[in-house]
């Protein structure tokens, strides 16, 4: 049998100090994982458990990228993240060896069309139409773990060089191995797989001509142009 048009290329995504890449396999984002991002999105800190939802990885969009302004909305947020970076399988995973899974860690944006995620929160409706669209899941080089050891680092987004988001990774509520034990009880996580964690307060709307720019301390940044609709 013959494939009837070509098999689309799995993205790839460039790892720091090195020729090598990491192919995207399914991407994961954790929701509401910064206290103050909840609060200013009129939600309590649940402790309950983590909630996520998914990006197909065909949403994935370099670093430096100029991308246009998306179709289907009004109200273009960014929301800066960090990243981490499957690179073994992990089913049911303690948190205790959740770390041994992690290949590495990159900046990240979390593109979102904050009107069309209302609309699904509102009617109680699925929330792809304003998460899971082209060139939403944008991510800079990716740092193998041996080189990064999750602190208190800062991470930090501008829009045309204003200061927009501001937090430390300390401020996560959900850690990285508590997410990915968790995860692991649903999915048989995989090398690919890559873990959006949340962003901190200050989301906030993007217009054609903007540019970002996001950094986590000891990580490569992330660069984002947006230009005008097409
Ligand atoms: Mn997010």
């Amino acid at each position: 049998m013959t494939a009837i048009f070509n098999i689309p290329a799995q993205p790839q995504v460039p790892i720091t100090g090195s020729g090598d890449t990491f192919p995207v396999h399914r991407i994961f984002c954790v929701g509401r994982n910064y206290a103050a991002h909840a609060a200013e999105m009129g939600h309590e800190v649940d402790r309950e458990a983590p909630f996520y939802f998914c990006k197909t990885p065909s949403a994935i969009c370099h670093t430096g990228s100029t991308i246009p302004y998306p179709p289907g909305t009004e109200n273009y947020h960014h929301e800066m993240e960090f990243v981490v970076a499957i690179g073994k399988p992990a089913f049911r995973v303690a948190e205790a060896d959740a770390m041994d899974v992690v290949f590495g860690y990159a900046t990240g944006l979390d593109m979102t069309r904050r009107d069309r995620q209302q609309d699904g929160k509102d009617k109680g409706r699925p929330w792809d139409l304003g998460k899971d669209f082209e060139n939403s899941a944008v991510i800079a080089p990716i740092t193998p773990a041996s080189d990064f050891t999750i602190a208190k680092q800062k991470i930090e987004m501008t829009v045309d060089g204003v200061m927009k988001q501001e937090a430390t990774l300390d401020e996560l509520i959900w850690s990285v191995p508590e997410i990915i034990a968790h995860l692991s009880r649903y999915y048989h996580l995989q090398p690919g797989d890559l873990i959006y964690t949340g962003t901190p307060s200050g989301v906030g709307k993007v217009l054609a001509g903007n540019s970002i720019h996001g950094t986590i301390d000891g990580l490569a940044p992330v660069d984002l142009t947006v230009s005008a609709p097409e």
